[in-house]
């Protein structure tokens, strides 16, 4: 599997497209906006789409969703359907931040805890892990030590819980009995910034870390 990060949004929002490298099939998770790039570097990485995954319903990660599932005639797969009332408001909230046009949709399936999603030959696992939003979904490769874990940790730091039904214990427990389980060799690539490990985390993260100060 290789995993390809745009920055898209204002938000510096890391759109990821992960590819089967046996099939030359991909995913396309959390495309928030920018279409154009990402469409660019679909053609650019001469893959197949196969379907667009979302972590959360937050506008700079699922704002181009629609546009580019209708581009890839494919599905929406994920958030869990906790973060339904978010996706409902994405249309206010492209004109309230003054993004490009966003469209609210149905995902062709919710997520939930114990689910796993294919493209290609490779599978991810599905682990719920609200805290940032009640809907928050992560996805782990087993095979290739690899999670994508949206706006759940971050290199040194942990997600916002001041956004409509945030709740910081919740996001604690998600990332120490959900995320800190997958192993110190996994790689995480996070929301936004720069990529880390599991382990560097637990030794180092000051919120949510083994020795936390926070
Ligand atoms: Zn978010
Ligand atoms: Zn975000």
């Amino acid at each position: 599997m290789k995993v390809t990060l745009i920055p898209v949004t204002p938000f510096q929002q890391n759109c990821s497209i992960v590819v089967c490298e046996a099939t030359r099939r991909a995913a396309i998770v959390d495309p928030g906006g920018d279409i154009d790039q990402i469409i660019e570097a679909v053609a650019t990485l001469n893959v197949t789409v196969e379907k667009v995954l979302l972590t959360h319903g937050h506008l700079d990660h699922c704002g181009g969703a629609k546009a580019i599932a209708d581009h890839f005639g494919v599905g929406i797969h994920g958030p869990h359907k906790e973060d339904a009332f978010l996706i409902d408001q994405l249309p206010e909230q492209t004109r309230r931040f003054g993004f490009g046009e966003a469209h609210a949709f149905t995902p062709e399936r919710w997520l939930q805890e114990g689910d796993s999603v294919q493209f290609g030959e490779e599978v991810m696992e599905v682990y719920h892990c609200p805290g940032h939003t009640p809907g928050h979904v992560v996805f782990f490769s087993r095979a290739n030590r690899l999670a994508l874990v949206g706006d759940v940790l971050f290199a040194g730091s942990i997600g916002r819980t001041d956004f409509p039904r945030g709740n910081h214990a919740d996001l604690v427990r998600s990332v120490q009995e959900k995320l800190w389980p997958l192993g110190d060799d996994v790689t995480f690539v996070p929301g936004h910034g720069p990529t880390s490990t599991i382990g560097h985390e637990r030794r180092t993260n000051p919120y949510v870390g083994d020795r936390k100060t926070a």
